[in-house]
């Protein structure tokens, strides 16, 4: 419901308040609709990028408050323009609705989870310090590895993911330190065969030629 309240006062000196009340759940239900469909990346279901970019900032300024841990996960799929160019872009995007799925079977309700690209995903990882990220990155990896995508009988694709960690920090005052980071150690899960994971460090910066 929406209401206006509207205090004045009658010729008689009487002070009344009139009250109008209108039922907006229509309204309400079109925003929530309309607000969902700007988030939502329409192929996975999952958020967006614009979205999951909001969502880290707005996890960036409360850690710069509380500091508590959290880690930030990136993830993408290997030689995945082989997959494309054997089954066709069509498979593809099924390929890549199965990754997504495998991979949020094994996220808990509060992770964050977006398609920041086209085959490229990223997590935040709420109390979560690089170790235990680590972990939930290797069960993320090791359950794509096992669980290959069957289209039909006589299509099946197997896939792998290369995920980079990086950890919250309290110099990072912006979305762009942990992207960057954590573009970094992926780097390094590629370089080093992929299907790999890679916790950043210092001896990575700008290690991406
Ligand atoms: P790498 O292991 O180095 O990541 O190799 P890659 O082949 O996965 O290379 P890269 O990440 O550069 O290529 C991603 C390819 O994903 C390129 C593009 O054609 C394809 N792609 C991007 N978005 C989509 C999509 O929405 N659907 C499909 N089917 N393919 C997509
Ligand atoms: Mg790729
Ligand atoms: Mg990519």
């Amino acid at each position: 419901m929406e209401s206006i309240l509207k205090p004045f006062t009658l010729d008689s000196g009487e002070q009344v308040v009139i009250w109008n009340a209108r039922n907006i759940t229509e309204k309400h239900h079109l925003e929530q609709k309309l607000r969902q469909l700007s988030e939502i990346d329409t192929l996975t279901g999952i958020l967006n990028r614009r979205a999951f970019m909001n969502c880290l900032s707005d996890k960036v300024e409360s850690f710069q408050i509380f500091g508590m841990n959290t880690s930030f996960l990136m993830l993408d799929i290997d030689r995945f323009k082989l997959v494309n160019d054997n089954f066709g872009h069509v498979i593809g995007d099924q390929v890549i609705t199965h990754v997504t799925k495998t991979c949020q079977e094994e996220l808990r309700k509060h992770d964050i989870f977006g398609r920041i690209g086209g085959e490229e995903f990223a997590i935040i990882l709420h109390d979560a310090d690089q170790d235990q990220a680590y972990e939930i990155a290797e069960r993320l990896r090791e359950a794509v590895d096992n669980n290959v995508c069957i289209l039909d009988e006589n299509t099946q694709v197997h896939t792998t993911i290369s995920v980079g960690i990086t950890q919250f920090q309290p110099t990072d005052t912006d979305n762009k330190f942990l992207l960057t980071r954590s573009d970094n150690a992926m780097y390094q899960s590629k370089k080093q065969g992929r299907n790999q994971v890679t916790i950043y460090d210092n001896s990575m910066h700008g290690n991406t030629d």
